[in-house]
């Protein structure tokens, strides 16, 4: 016996706001369900091949279990779904894990915490589900840059959050030692002065972007020479002309590696050089990362490559367009990693 549609809306008339309420959330992690599972379902076409024997000769097998069709496997006999054997096999709560994918690609992402209250998941298993895409997306887009790339830095303020270290060195001074400075919170709590020489609690990240739109966005340990040497290696095809601002690193690069670097003097309210030479793409691109990270809230820093080949990533998928991805981009690559 099925319930009509209609019937199920003539049935709304006589629900109060709150009751009305409810069917909305519900209805809407209904819909996220069925979408998570038409995404699996959707990956291969027809009867999959058997992901244990590699058979091609599968069987619909039973009714669905946990929304997935499960299949049998006419030569080894063994049964499994569409998901088997990919990044979502062993995952229950697939729905929430869409739900987790598409803030990722939304405008304005949303903090773990926020994420797990909402969808009633434990915190970590937030973070673990984001890890896991980051991994999926790590090195997207990132083909060598070429003919003239503007290269600049930004930084964010050094975290040590999940560290412990003061409740450690508090239940036990002997074992564990003073760390390096008090939290950021106590600063202002306790009215303690900002440390000099601020620029020592300032991670780097050195933005490298051409004029096509590529972008590498690297964390550097420090502002050392050799640290910029080995990011720009890495992501610099052989042709391309370096444009910076009039740092010295970058002079010492060129010369090193014989490239062309067109500098431009910013600290002296230079912006364009001969009409082409300028970092205004890398700065405007700061500006997002800066405004990314800011529900973040500092994340911790040994986490900070994985926020920027997210942001990276964002970034890239947006100048690209929507019209080539699928509906929940990052889940759909997950599913394809296998
Ligand atoms: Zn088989």
């Amino acid at each position: 016996m099925t319930t009509g549609i209609a019937e199920i809306e003539r049935a709304m008339e006589r629900l109060s706001l709150d009751q009305l309420q409810r069917l909305v959330t519900s209805a809407q992690t209904a819909l996220d369900k069925r979408e998570a599972d038409a995404l699996v379902e959707g990956r291969v076409q027809g009867a999959p091949a058997c992901p244990h024997c590699l058979n091609e000769k599968a069987m619909r097998w039973g009714a669905t279990r946990g929304g997935l069709q499960r299949w049998r496997c006419g030569s080894c006999a063994k049964t499994f779904t569409k998901a088997t054997g990919t990044a979502l096999a062993h995952v229950r709560k697939r729905s929430e894990m869409a739900i987790v994918a598409q803030d990722m690609v939304s405008a304005k992402p949303s903090a773990c915490r926020a994420l797990a209250g909402r969808l009633g998941v434990d915190k970590m298993t937030v973070w673990r589900w984001r890890l896991r895409m980051l991994e999926a997306v790590r090195g997207y887009g990132h083909d060598a840059l070429a003919g003239l790339v503007e290269a600049d830095e930004t930084f964010f303020r050094e975290s040590r959050k999940g560290s412990r270290e003061w409740a450690r060195h508090a239940d036990d001074p002997q074992q564990y030692p003073e760390p390096p400075r008090p939290r950021w919170r106590d600063y202002e709590r306790h009215g303690l002065k900002l440390p000099r020489g601020l620029s020592r609690w300032q991670i780097p990240v050195l933005v490298l972007r051409d004029r096509h739109g590529a972008t590498a966005a690297e964390r550097l340990q420090a502002l050392r020479y050799r640290y910029f040497e080995t990011a720009l290696d890495g992501s610099l095809a052989g042709d391309a002309v370096l444009c910076s601002d009039g740092a010295a690193v970058y002079r010492r690069y060129g010369r090193a590696r014989s490239r062309r670097v067109e500098q431009v003097n910013t600290k002296a309210g230079i912006r364009v050089r001969d009409g082409v030479f300028h970092i205004q793409n890398a700065n405007a691109f700061h500006a997002r990362f800066q405004d990314f990270m800011r529900p973040f809230r500092g994340p911790a820093t040994k986490n900070i490559a994985l926020y920027t080949g997210w942001m990276v990533y964002r970034d890239a998928r947006q100048a690209r367009g929507p019209a080539e991805d699928p509906r929940n981009p990052l889940m759909a690559r997950l599913l394809a990693a296998g």
